[in-house]
């Protein structure tokens, strides 16, 4: 571990220490939404999906920058989200859901493809997904499905990644300036909401299966509900930050209470989620030939003062911007809570499963319906800016293993949690370079087609493929150690 690692773990511990002194979520009150819920289903399927679902309609919703702890049934103490806590009590709340990347782009291409980036190609925004990488909405086109996608954020627009061609409907009516940065473009969730439920009711024909995504911007920095936005919070002890050093299409010039900014993002949950209840009020008054499948989550988390991260996300693998939320309900699954771990890239595989279609072998992902012991999933963060500093996870049952490099293959430093011992990942540990992870992280890192995190494919024709170079065994890295390249 360096020292520059080591001085960053301090800031976390005081930081996340000042920011939990006031955080809702410390309250005894927690309790009252565990206490109405089951916990910890093993076998929550009340049949075998495989003999029972075919030909599922799905609305899938993804808000962006949407941390599970901030949401009622993940025990945050304010009432962010009475209409998503009430969807929770009839649908399996998976607690430990993890993105791939804490960006939406190879995000949610990750969730459409049911890869993860180094597989499909994405690691950045504004790369577009290539013509022949397969989607979840291809393989339901050949089953006679119709789909639908209502995006709000820029970056999901046809230009900007390519996944709109797959659709048999796009609506990327994005065109309110963001407050900050007027170049970006959003749409507000009351005109995301009022578009879904518009295609919902036009739709050409009401028996035909369908396949409606809807993407809701909010939460996503600047923090700016509208004034009409359903709750207003407020808090008693200010955290003084340093302004600079929060991300500037965040930062409000005269805005130096770090609670007050955490207050306006709660704020926008509590918008979003009353448009997802408008939503869901809708899609609840249709009549289905099969038992629908419904399923929220988001696309990465958000940094609220955690460490030395403040209102961002995009670059690291910590779990304020990798852990998201994951809501499912079916008739076929029973309401609860569920601790095994999942991967943004098992909603293609679940969606199929529904929808009676066969579930490709290749995916990285696994259908929720499946069982699976010791899994471990992948996640990273490859910045864009240039800092060199890129960052690749693998998460299990008990441990978090995380390997940093630059702009070359050659991995630089490395740390893991235990996540038994330190649930909260305030104490990293030192690595052995024969821990099956970090040799799985190496060679992965190493049999990346693009190692240096740069983008294969960007928009506008740009290529920029690094070399593929072969995998690095155990006795490679002790190598890399003694030259001084890995730590
Ligand atoms: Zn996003």
């Amino acid at each position: 571990m360096t020292q520059k690692i080591l001085g960053g773990m301090v800031v976390v511990v005081v930081l996340c220490a000042v920011y939990f002194k006031s955080d809702p979520r410390d309250s005894q009150a927690r309790q009252t939404y565990r206490e109405s819920h089951p916990t910890k289903l093993q076998n929550f399927f009340t049949a075998a999906v495989k003999d029972q679902a075919n030909g599922a309609s799905v609305l899938l919703i993804t808000i962006d920058t949407l941390r599970p702890d901030h949401l009622g049934m993940y025990d945050y103490l304010r009432d962010t989200s009475p209409n998503m806590d009430a969807f929770a009590k009839t649908s399996t709340v998976f607690t430990r859901a993890y993105s791939t990347a804490p960006l939406t782009t190879p995000s949610i291409v990750s969730m459409l493809t049911g890869y993860n980036p180094n597989r499909h190609g994405i690691r950045l925004l504004w790369q577009r997904i290539d013509t022949d990488t397969i989607t979840v909405v291809d393989h339901l086109h050949r089953a006679a499905y119709e789909t639908a996608a209502i995006v709000s954020n820029i970056v999901l627009s046809k230009k900007a990644c390519g996944l709109g061609d797959r659709f048999s409907f796009y609506d990327e009516n994005v065109d309110e300036p963001e407050a900050n940065r007027p170049e970006m473009l959003e749409r507000r969730a009351v005109r995301t909401t009022d578009a879904a439920i518009q295609w919902l009711q036009n739709r050409r024909d009401p028996v035909r299966p369908f396949f409606l995504w809807v993407h809701y911007i909010d939460p996503h920095g600047p923090y700016d509900a509208p004034l009409d936005a359903p709750k207003d919070f407020t808090h008693d002890t200010p955290i003084p930050v340093e302004i600079e050093r929060i991300a500037e299409y965040v930062r409000e010039p005269d805005i130096s209470d770090g609670a007050e900014y955490v207050d306006r993002y709660d704020e926008e949950i509590a918008y979003a989620d009353r448009e997802v209840g408008r939503l869901l009020q809708a899609f609840d008054t249709l009549k289905f030939a099969q038992p629908p499948l419904t399923i929220i989550t988001s696309d990465h988390g958000e940094n609220m003062m955690e460490g030395h991260k403040f209102f961002s996300h995009g670059y690291e693998v910590n779990d304020e911007v990798i852990h998201i939320p994951l809501i499912v309900r079916h008739p076929l699954v029973k309401a609860g809570t569920n601790d095994r771990i999942t991967s943004i890239t098992d909603i293609t595989p679940t969606v199929l499963e529904f929808a009676g279609l066969p579930v490709p072998t290749s995916l990285d992902g696994i259908s929720i319906t499946q069982s699976t012991s010791n899994r471990i999933v992948y996640a990273e963060g490859l910045d864009s800016g240039g800092s060199g500093g890129l960052h690749r996870t693998l998460i299990g049952e008990n441990s978090k293993t995380v390997v940093q490099h630059g702009r070359s293959n050659i991995p630089r430093d490395s740390w893991r949690f235990d996540l038994i011992a330190d649930p909260k990942q305030q104490s990293p540990l030192t690595v052995s370079d024969s821990a099956a992870e970090f040799v799985q992280l190496c060679n992965l890192i190493r049999s990346d087609p693009d190692p240096g995190g740069r983008p294969v494919h960007l928009a506008g024709d740009q290529h920029s493929h690094g070399p593929v170079a072969g995998n690095t065994d155990a006795e490679t890295m002790r190598a890399l150690r003694s030259l001084g390249y890995v730590k």
